[in-house]
């Protein structure tokens, strides 16, 4: 049985506009509940602070307020501890991500949210970010998950077809977003990676 989100959960995406009720209606958005499935959880470990977190974001065809509150606070700018809800097209894409790598052990976070003037800084000190970064929307985060190969996560986050993903063979982890879909890796000599335009 298909149910949309709570239509309170639509104010979360308010900040999206029209394109967030478009894309509620794309198979992921929506992401239909398969047949058996009864609930979806996801759990993290943050390698900047090491707190982690198991939650139940998801039950018998209906998004868990209470759950997605703490999922918003757990994936805070740990640089400022400024919090912005996550995209729930994220939070199922990794869900769907941490089945397709057979893994019940957490994600461990490198890096979720950023704040206007986190990613400043960090554009400022040369880090590699991009200046209209997703993760400024909350709609990316950057990943490993321990026990698994990571060049392999990168290959199942494409295999997804949704959103963009990039992988950082030198600092062993993927970027997952849930924009638009393309998927590239630095340096641009992976396996199967495409060079990194611009
Ligand atoms: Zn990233």
């Amino acid at each position: 049985m298909v149910k949309p989100p709570a239509t309170s959960l639509l104010s979360r995406r308010n900040f999206l506009g029209v394109a967030a009720a478009a894309s509620l209606s794309s198979p992921l958005g929506a992401l239909a509940a398969t047949p058996g499935e009864h609930e979806r959880w996801l759990s993290f470990r943050h390698i900047h602070t090491g707190q982690r977190i198991k939650s139940l974001y998801w039950a018998e065809g209906d998004y868990i307020p209470e759950s997605l509150g703490e999922i918003d606070s757990f994936l805070a700018d740990f640089r400022s501890g400024d919090v912005h809800p996550i995209d729930i097209d994220l939070l199922n894409l990794l869900h769907r991500l941490r089945l397709k790598m057979d893994s019940d052990r957490p994600f461990h976070v490198i890096s979720a949210y950023r704040s206007p003037a986190t990613n400043a800084a960090l554009l400022a000190r040369g880090r590699g970010v991009r200046k209209n970064s997703l993760h400024l929307r909350g709609m990316a985060i950057d990943i490993r998950l321990p026990g698994r190969d990571t060049g392999a996560l990168w290959h199942a986050a494409i295999s997804e077809r949704r959103g963009g993903t990039g992988f950082y063979p030198k600092y062993n982890f993927v970027h997952v977003d849930v924009g638009p879909h393309w998927h590239w890796c630095k340096p641009s000599r992976c396996d199967g990676g495409k060079p990194q335009p611009g």
